[in-house]
């Protein structure tokens, strides 16, 4: 810009105006009051119209106006409000100098004219002044009457004079902040009640102390010896935190109980280094009476710890005894529920004190017992080695079990747990906890074991069910779930008839894994509906396409996950589906697992009922993995049979399989069941069931799930 002005080297001060700003100074004791003074003395002495001092205000983080003054009958100065904040606009300003200046407001450029004419100027001077390099603020010189010539001595002095206002609005600025900071500061520290002092490193000689303690030791100097002053002791207490500072990541706590005031204490210290670079410890103390007294309680019917003082006690010991070694046990009782149904509360409460009780009576003192809830139990003990461990927690299971064949010998309880052995790296006990708890779930309801313990295969299935969890959208939404097609042959003709569709998962390493391995986490977290549907959509398609080529139409199987038992649109989107595609109903088999029809079983059926009034077969699949009931058969509204390819996993078939299998086919045949047989690997199974009438079969021996590009041209070469 033409008007920017560069200060020369040279600077002319009209020193009978600094004279006059100084006498002002002089004779007014408080700077601020002297400002209004000093900006009139400025506007009249250089006949100004307008001195306006902008600031920006670092409190409340905005720019404002501090000072004003006006010659009689000019309007005062106002920021533009559209301007992002003024310290933008600070820096946005493009000095050379610390001046910007000019002449004749209709010469300059007509965007920033705008901007002055808003405000009535015909000439005029900024000046800025500067924190650290920082422009903080600024001060407008403005004639609002005529154009005019700013003289070299105008401007130096103008410049001069707003670094020495700056300086001073600096200066009261930064103790008007300071004065704020310490009244709050002390607000917080004269009515709360903190106990808080500061030590010298190796002499404990107080540096100084809350006014809490004051009050307290009305008398105490600093310079006494924190130990003598406030504990009344020869030498340095022996709860002292310090002591623990070196250990715990420089912050350390006790807590000690204090039988005059009857009350519970806890004493903190962190280290810190003083104004001189000097170590110093701050100690604060408090009343934790309250807080311990609500973790305090004890479980009411068994009068265990409860978990939250289990937890803080564990911690405690745990700390404390760091020569020890720790394990945690979760227990809880199979089908308690069952046992309260049963025999009803009381007696299910009488059980649990019993076996409170027992638990109690082998424990050592380094060792605890709590109950979290209901039936559910946590240990804490200690061992030599873990083969030891396990042998003393069978032991103490023996005794339980013989108590309880004495005491309850109709309702049989039995426990499971799960042992998890603390490592020196845990540092958090309600996660040590969850991995005692972890180990116990898998064994739950298994009948094979009481007692099982977390090592590196629990993490590693842990740390694998968080990997799927983390990238099961993301590869639904790249086609990462491949859908297989394992086609079934009529043991007749041995030609392929239809096709059951499996799902895989591609992962981006190229490895394929199978659905048993994230099957049962999607049903656990949903995901299921989502990838069922993808796999429906898959699958029709390809029908879709098999049949455009006009092939002879086939069944395709599609697996029906048990979440969608309860959901009430299942039926209406899978024929909307269909719908899409374009495909005839009947040329899809929905098969639902045996083990689905011992829950719910007036539901199921209801929904068997309503899909095959659509057309749609169904299937009972993997029949006689569980604990099938023939008898349930004739109840069951379905058109096909699907023996589990458990019978056929030992390559050679036993007479009694023989009978069994042969047996089933009878009797599904005589219901007018179709009946397929899963997984037949070899010639020999294939031949004996062909023999025995079954349908159909599905197997490696025939063929393996393939992808559908390799089942579409298998179609064609037959
Ligand atoms: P399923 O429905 O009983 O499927 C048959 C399983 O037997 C498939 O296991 C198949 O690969 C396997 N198989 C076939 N022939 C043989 C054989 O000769 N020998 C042996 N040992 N196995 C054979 P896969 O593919 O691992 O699937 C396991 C289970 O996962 C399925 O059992 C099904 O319950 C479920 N599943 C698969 N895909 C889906 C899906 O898209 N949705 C739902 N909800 N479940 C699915
Ligand atoms: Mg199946
Ligand atoms: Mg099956």
């Amino acid at each position: 810009m033409e008007q920017k002005n560069t200060v020369m080297s040279q600077m002319k001060i009209d020193y009978k105006l600094l004279d006059r700003v100084f006498e002002i100074i002089k004779h007014n004791k408080e700077l601020d009051q002297s400002f209004q003074s000093i900006l009139e003395e400025i506007g009249t002495f250089y006949g100004l119209s307008r001195i306006t001092v902008c600031e920006y205000d670092f409190i409340n983080g905005n720019p404002i106006v501090s000072h004003q003054w006006l010659r009689e009958g000019c309007q005062p100065y106002f920021l533009n409000q559209n301007k992002k904040s003024e310290l933008d606009f600070f820096e946005s300003w493009n000095f050379d100098s610390d001046l910007y200046c000019f002449e004749d407001v209709t010469k300059i450029d007509p965007i920033d004219r705008l901007c002055y004419e808003r405000l009535g100027i015909q000439a005029m001077v900024q000046c800025g002044f500067y924190e650290n390099n920082q422009m903080v603020g600024m001060i407008h010189f403005d004639d609002c009457i005529q154009i005019r010539k700013w003289e070299k001595e105008v401007l130096d002095t103008l410049t001069i004079l707003t670094k020495f206002i700056g300086e001073i609005i600096i200066h009261i600025r930064n103790k008007k902040m300071l004065q704020r900071e310490i009244f709050y500061s002390q607000a917080v520290f004269n009515n709360q009640r903190l106990v808080y002092y500061f030590i010298k490193e190796d002499t404990y000689e107080l540096v100084n102390y809350s006014a809490f303690i004051k009050n307290l030791f009305p008398n105490l100097k600093i310079g006494e010896v924190c130990y003598k002053a406030l504990f009344d002791k020869d030498s340095p207490c022996e709860t002292c935190p310090i002591r623990g500072l070196s250990k715990n990541n420089g912050r350390s706590s006790y807590e000690f109980y204090d039988s005059n005031n009857e009350a519970w204490f806890s004493i903190t210290a962190t280290s810190m280094n003083d104004m001189d670079g000097q170590k110093i410890y701050i100690l604060g103390i408090s009343d934790v009476t309250g807080f311990l007294e609500r973790v305090n309680a004890k479980d009411a019917l068994t009068g265990l710890l409860t978990l939250s003082r289990f937890e803080a006690d564990a911690s405690r010991l745990i700390t404390k005894n760091s020569d020890k070694n720790y394990a945690f046990l979760y227990i809880d009782f199979d089908k308690f529920k069952n046992i309260n149904d049963e025999w009803g509360y009381s007696r299910g409460n009488e059980i649990l004190y019993h076996y409170a009780k027992i638990s109690v009576k082998h424990l050592n003192s380094s060792e605890l017992a709590c109950r979290v809830s209901e039936d559910k139990f946590i240990k804490l003990l200690t061992y030599e080695d873990r083969n030891q461990l396990i042998n003393r927690v069978i032991d103490v299971y023996g005794k339980i079990r013989e108590h309880f064949t004495v005491n309850f010998p109709d309702v049989n309880p039995i426990i499971t747990c799960g042992i998890y052995f603390l490592m020196p790296e845990d540092k958090v006990i309600s996660m040590a906890v969850d991995k005692a708890n972890l180990a116990r779930k898998s064994i739950k309801g298994s009948h094979k074991s009481d007692i099982a313990i977390y090592d590196e295969s629990f993490h590693r299935r842990v740390s694998k069910e968080i990997m799927i969890e983390t990238h099961m959208h993301e590869a639904l939404k790249n086609n990462d779930f491949l859908v297989y097609m394992q086609p079934k042959i009529d043991l007749k003709t041995q030609r392929i008839i239809g096709a059951e569709a499996l799902v895989r998962w591609k992962l981006p390493d190229g490895k394929i894994l199978g659905p048993m391995e994230f099957i049962p986490i999607f049903e656990q977290n949903g995901f299921i509906d989502k990838l069922d549907f993808y796999v429906y959509e898959k699958t029709f398609q390809v029908l879709r396409d098999i049949l455009d080529t006009g092939k002879k139409a086939l069944v395709v199987s599609i697996n029906v996950s048990r979440n969608h038992l309860n959901d009430s649109h299942f039926i209406d989107r899978l024929n909307q589906l269909v719908k899409k595609y374009n495909i005839p109903n009947e040329l899809i088999e929905l098969e639902i697992t045996e083990s689905m029809f011992f829950k719910e079983l007036d539901r199921l059926i209801y929904m068997i009922k309503k899909l095959r009034e659509y057309g749609f077969l169904i299937s009972i699949d993997d029949f006689g993995s569980g604990y099938s009931s023939l008898n349930l058969l004739k109840d069951l509204p379905v058109d096909i049979l699907k023996i589990d390819k458990e019978f056929f996993m030992e390559r050679k078939m036993n007479n009694e399989d023989k009978i069994v299998i042969s047996g089933i086919i009878s009797l599904a045949k005589g219901l007018g069941l179709k009946v397929l047989s899963e997984g037949v690997e070899t010639k020999e199974q294939a031949e004996f069931l062909a023999e025995n009438s079954c349908d159909m079969a599905q197997g490696y021996w025939f063929y393996r799930p393939m992808p559908i590009e390799e089942f579409v041209e298998i179609l064609n070469e037959s």
